[in-house]
């Protein structure tokens, strides 16, 4: 990887050479052809899709439907196994409140972890509680790792859903998913997979994992706010219920009844983000065209130098130093994470603090928050030496 010329495509890095972005695992910066991408959709376009019956809008409708084509292949689905929606959370509210309020009932049981962000873990303390079932934590290794046995632990026939992290957002470790996927199949679970911190980060083929949803962010892989992605298995689409109604996903309405498209349509109602559909799809384009394979070795060989350098300072903690990516979460002992976080900011460092949405595992290391370092294709060593010099100066900084 040229991670020169690969810096030249961002123009945050451009205009702020020195700045050590380190804050990846909230928000990847944008490359300009995301920027240009959506640009183009507005400048030349700019026009709503599906509807209207001239060719702006035929033009606007096809670069639509082949955005959700390349983001499909992206992850090695098809297209209509492709749901837009405005982000990971919403992804995985859209598979509780569909899926899990209408597949769920009272003495069922629903799989969960503590290493879960809130957005994969609230919605099922939701539909527990207003269906009558039960909802079970995978106990935790010594490492705050979920293990296969630990998993044969809580399943049972009752099972019904497995709602699970592929890559957790503070400690960094991948799910060994495939065996969890086959497991929770042979007792009928349907398994909703939290993507926000895998697909950005390594290839993934959902027909190879199996899984039955996918939840991801795009401003998480390079490209913009505002949109996501639910990737869904083309049965369970389809026998789902909407869970908003109205413009554009109603095939026919009378006074009492109503009909609606086929998946995926059924679920995007209303007037779609059309250009950050686009910019996405651009994004994937991008990752792919440098290699997942190759951003994964580059974060981790980032995050590891980064634990050396951690380690030869006295008095930090670190929480995940064999996590097998780019994210370290760590605290310098006896100072708040965001106090430290907040003189990392004096040195060019972005860098986030706290329980980032994450409460059961902050819980479960014993401590408010942490402050967490993520790593991306853009990053280089020397990002690594002025992360660690940060780390001796604020802890000089508070004795
Ligand atoms: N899941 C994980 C693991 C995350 O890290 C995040 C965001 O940080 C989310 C879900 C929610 O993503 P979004 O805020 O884009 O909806």
């Amino acid at each position: 990887m040229d991670i020169n010329k690969i810096r030249n495509d961002f123009p945050v890095l451009r205009s702020n050479p020195k700045l050590a972005y380190l804050d990846s695992a909230a928000m990847a910066l944008k490359p300009d052809c995301v920027i240009d991408a959506v640009d183009d959709y507005y400048r030349r376009l700019g026009v709503n899709v599906h509807r209207g019956v001239y060719q702006l809008s035929y033009m606007a409708t096809d670069l639509y439907e082949e955005a959700r084509s390349t983001i499909a292949k992206f992850i090695g689905a098809e297209f209509d196994n492709v749901v837009f929606t405005r982000g990971a959370s919403a992804s995985l509210n859209l598979v509780a409140m569909s899926y899990g309020m209408t597949f769920v009932n009272e003495g069922d049981e629903v799989i969960t972890t503590e290493l879960e962000h809130h957005s994969s873990h609230m919605p099922w303390i939701n539909v527990c509680k207003v269906k009558g079932a039960t909802l079970k934590y995978v106990p935790l290794d010594s490492d705050g790792r979920i293990t296969v046995e630990a998993f044969k632990k809580v399943l049972t026939n009752k099972t019904k859903v497995v709602a699970i992290t592929h890559v957790s957002n503070v400690m960094g470790y991948v799910t060994p998913i495939k065996e969890i996927i086959k497991l929770a199949h042979e007792v009928g679970a349907v398994v909703s997979l939290d993507g926000a911190q895998s697909v950005p980060h390594m290839k993934i083929d959902v027909k190879e994992l199996d899984c039955d949803f996918l939840s991801f962010s795009g401003h998480k892989l390079c490209g913009p706010t505002g949109i996501g992605v639910l990737y869904g298995k083309k049965d369970l689409l389809e026998k789902m219920p909407p869970i908003e109604f109205g413009g554009d996903m109603a095939d026919t309405v009378y006074t009492h009844e109503m009909t609606f498209k086929m998946a995926p349509y059924k679920f995007e109602t209303g007037t779609p983000m059309i250009a950050s559909a686009i910019g996405l799809a651009k994004a994937c384009q991008y990752l792919e065209s440098i290699g997942l394979d190759e951003i994964s070795k580059h974060e981790y060989y980032l995050k590891s130098l980064a634990v050396e350098g951690l380690k030869k300072i006295p008095g930090i903690t670190i929480y995940n130093p064999t996590a097998e990516t780019g994210i370290i979460s760590f605290n310098i002992d006896g100072v708040h994470p965001h106090d430290a976080a907040s003189v990392f900011d004096n040195d060019r460092v972005c860098i986030r603090a706290g329980h980032h949405c994450a409460q059961l595992i902050t819980r479960h290391l014993g401590t408010i928050g942490t402050v967490r370092a993520s790593f991306y294709l853009y990053n280089t060593e020397e990002d690594v030496q002025v992360f660690v010099e940060a780390v001796k100066d604020a802890k000089n900084f508070f004795g």
